[in-house]
Parts: C-alpha cells; sequence; structure tokens
C-alpha cells in the first residue's frame, strides 16, 4: 500500500508510476518507449503518428523473427508499406533513406504487450479488400 504523497509520477506525462520497474527509471512503459524512439532519432511528430498507427492496429507482423522482421504498417490513404524491425521502409521517406513513422511504430509494437504473436490470415490487411472493392 503506497500513501498518496509517496506516488512517483512519470517525467514524461505526470502519471502515477506503479511498479518498481517504472518507478526505478522514472518512466511509465509508453513514455520509456518514446524515450527510446527518442534515443533512436525519430521526430517527436513521427513518435505520436506512431503511437497512433499502433493504437488503431495499422502494424502486424509480416514474417520473420529476430531481427528479420518484417511488418506490413498502413500509412495514410490506406497505403501498405513493408517495414523492417531494422527501421527500413519502402514508403516515400523510407526509399529515400530517411526515417519514418512506419519504423518507429514498428519498433514500438515490437515492444509492446499487443505484440504477443497474433497469427494473421491475410496476406494484407482487410482494410486494403474495402478500398479496393
Ligand atoms: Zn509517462
Ligand atoms: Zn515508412
Amino acid at each position: 500500500m503506497i500513501a498518496s504523497q509517496d506516488i512517483v509520477r512519470c517525467k514524461g506525462c505526470h502519471r502515477p508510476l506503479r511498479t518498481a520497474a517504472t518507478i526505478a527509471t522514472g518512466f511509465g512503459p509508453i513514455c520509456a518507449r518514446r524515450q527510446h524512439l527518442v534515443a533512436a532519432g525519430y521526430s517527436s511528430g513521427q513518435i505520436t503518428d506512431a503511437i497512433e498507427l499502433v493504437e488503431l492496429g495499422g502494424v502486424i507482423h509480416l514474417r520473420g523473427t529476430g531481427d528479420r522482421r518484417v511488418y506490413l504498417t498502413v500509412g495514410s490513404k490506406g497505403v501498405v508499406h513493408r517495414t523492417a524491425i531494422t527501421g527500413q521502409c519502402n514508403c516515400h521517406a523510407g526509399l529515400i533513406g530517411k526515417r519514418c513513422h512506419h519504423g518507429a511504430a514498428v519498433a514500438l509494437y515490437a515492444t509492446s504487450a499487443a505484440s504477443r504473436t497474433v497469427r494473421v490470415a491475410y496476406p494484407m490487411p482487410p482494410a486494403t479488400y474495402i478500398a479496393a472493392a
């Protein structure tokens, strides 16, 4: 039991931290991942877009394991990109060697609880079929 004056708040979003691990780092799980992405060179706008993409279910594990993982990421206008765990991506920015929010989304997804292996029966997200109809 924690007395109210003992609540430790996240340095990023000021939400109360509840686990020993987050209290030790000073950041909640989402902000810790955000910090990790900032360190990897993503802008805060890209990280916000990436969080949104993951929350909307726009990242799907396509194939591969470890450093060879490849994901499908849904871009604006419903275009589907292929994004590697290493951050390489076949969107416009990715093809000219720039970091894109798809890479950040994949990094987030891979480290989040949501990534617990979900078997996907579709070669592409269902939204693609709807858009093509
Ligand atoms: Zn936070
Ligand atoms: Zn991209």
